[in-house]
């Protein structure tokens, strides 16, 4: 801890009245308004460096090593740091160890670059420190927020002028709410769509007042299932358990060849529900629009086609692929979306905003009547108040800073950024395809991708071998491969992911993959390739380390 040693000039800090007032600067004289500046430009500029370096998720320093340094466990009595102090600690301490994920080379998760004027409308957002649970702490920003929740409901839905000026502002109905995540957007939907179908009826108060027994009682049910593909985010699964219906009521839908929905097995299992299981309902259906895995997209259509037949709430799940919808170029890949009766994305990720945003949708503006609430002191029946129908209660203005980055950038500016994604996964794919020493096991279809090492001996062995000698070399890829994928991790110059599909056409065992997501504006394909380069290198000699195993 070097570096903390100097910075920490062992003080004559005391909390006091004055102390505490100074905390509370506010920009009023020269002097005052000068320290924020020289703050904040410390931060901005602080950065820089961190920002510059590698993707740096390196051994250097290891976990267990950090770890060892943040032990103490006693809040101190007196202020220990000035701002100054803790801004430096944190650029100097913090930063080197953390992630760098705006690193063109960081092409493994859903989590990359952010434009850089996020920071600065974040920092409103915390300055203004407005709560839009209520109106009586958000005001204007609650409007806003109706606003923004109308456009993207536009995007999505397409509905008439007339719809859109009927409820952007109307106080009794709700086109979407914001959220933490895609997980409690998710959340949202399925506790809509249970309370929807478990309502009140005759003698029954509703599910969401009198519980889960009484409402399968009431409706002569004895369970409720979600169907989803395999590939379904498991927030789905958590939600099904903190909903009270058993995370194993979601169930697992078989995929095509294509990663999507198999849309014979999904009216099977509709079919055999029907027949078989009469105090079975289904809840829900979900299609995803963008696998976490594989980034594809189900057959929305064709999937919207058998909910309305069957009368089942269709969810979206686009907490990845939503954007899409600002490409002219590429939005039919999303094509059925707008038949869906809940769309989930999360704003974190291809809206390119900041830690922590998520965002619901749903077709009908009164279906979240299902799940208000209200408090005599803070959400009051007809007020604007958003807080009346969410999961969360208090919660930052996260519209405002979607909304601001949807005029700083266009529909226009966010295309090209998709597009860009969508281009780049589709040329490194090739890239993959040409070279000898890899199998693209999953093809883009967004801007993510699954590939595997495998060298030309062992693609020729597999092309020749029995069932059990097949097994054998897979399970020896997989092993190169997790070996692979930590290595470059530890080398800290490039990350990309690594998963388990289940047994496909290239292995009749579970195969691990690599995973990248194309998400960086800066990431181009001569970056990729350097990123093949260095697997190949790494493999290389990985294998002459050790006894060759193919
Ligand atoms: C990321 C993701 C989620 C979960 O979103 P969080 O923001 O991490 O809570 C859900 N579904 C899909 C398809 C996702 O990609």
């Amino acid at each position: 801890m070097a570096d903390l040693d100097i910075i920490e000039s062992k003080t004559d800090l005391v909390a006091d009245w004055d102390h505490l007032m100074r905390v509370f600067i506010r920009p009023e004289d020269d002097a005052s308004r000068q320290t924020l500046i020289k703050y904040m430009e410390q931060i901005l500029f602080g950065l820089h460096e961190f920002l510059k370096k590698n993707v740096g998720i390196t051994e250097a320093k290891s976990l267990k090593d950090l770890s060892e340094r943040f032990k103490n466990t006693t809040i101190c009595e007196e202020p220990e740091k000035k701002l100054a102090d803790v801004i430096t600690c944190l650029i100097r301490e913090i930063a080197p160890h953390a992630v760098n994920v705006a690193s063109p080379y960081f092409v493994g998760h859903m989590t990359s670059a952010i434009p850089f004027f996020m920071v600065h409308l974040k920092t409103i957002e915390a300055a203004l420190n407005q709560n839009v649970v209520k109106l009586e702490t958000s005001k204007v920003v609650s409007v806003v927020e109706k606003q923004v929740i109308a456009k993207i409901h536009d995007l999505i839905y397409r509905q008439s002028r007339d719809f859109y000026q009927t409820h952007v502002q109307n106080t009794d109905t709700t086109l979407g709410v914001f959220t933490e995540g895609g997980t409690t957007a998710n959340l949202t939907a399925l506790w809509v769509a249970r309370n929807a179908m478990f309502a009140p009826k005759e003698g029954f108060r509703g599910i969401e007042a009198e519980g889960i027994p009484a409402a399968f009682r009431a409706y002569g049910v004895e369970r409720c299932v979600i169907l989803a593909s395999r590939l379904a985010h498991y927030s789905l699964r958590k939600s099904a358990g903190l909903l009270g219906l058993g995370n194993e009521s979601v169930i697992p839908i078989d995929t095509d060849a294509d990663y999507r929905m198999d849309i014979e097995a999904f009216k099977a299992a509709i079919a055999r529900i029907q027949s078989e299981l009469p105090e079975t309902r289904i809840l829900a259906a979900v299609g995803i629009a963008g696998a976490t895995e594989t980034g594809t997209v189900d057959p929305l259509s064709e999937m919207a086609d058998i909910c309305a037949e069957n009368g089942i709430h269709f969810h979206v799940d686009a907490a990845w692929g939503g954007p899409t919808l600002l490409s002219r170029k590429n939005r039919h890949l999303l094509k059925g979306i707008e038949r869906s009766d809940s769309v989930t994305i999360d704003g974190h990720k291809q809206f390119y905003m900041p830690m922590s945003c998520g965002m619901v949708y749903f077709r009908d503006p009164e279906i979240l009547d299902v799940i208000a609430y209200h408090a005599n002191y803070v959400n009051r029946w007809g007020s604007v108040d958003l807080g009346i129908k969410s999961l969360a209660g208090s919660r930052e203005a996260n519209s405002l800073v979607l909304d601001a980055a949807l005029k700083i950038m266009g529909a226009k500016g966010y295309a090209l950024l998709i597009d860009h994604g969508i281009e780049s996964a589709a040329a490194f794919a090739e890239e993959i395809a040409r070279r000898d020493n890899f199998q693209l096991v999953t093809a883009p279809v967004l801007n993510i991708l699954t590939y595997r090492y495998c060298p030309p001996a062992a693609q020729r062995a597999l092309a020749l071998a029995e069932v059990s000698e097949k097994i054998r070399i897979n399970e020896e890829l997989n092993e190169l491969n997790r070996a692979l994928q930590r290595l470059q991790r530890e080398a800290g110059k490039s990350f990309v992911s690594r998963t388990t599909l289940k047994a496909n056409r290239f292995s009749p065992v579970d195969i691990v993959v690599l995973r990248t997501v194309v998400m960086n504006p800066m990431t181009d394909i001569e970056i990729l390739r350097e990123i093949l380069d260095e697997q190949e290198e790494i493999t290389a000699r990985h294998l002459a380390d050790h006894l060759p195993v193919l």
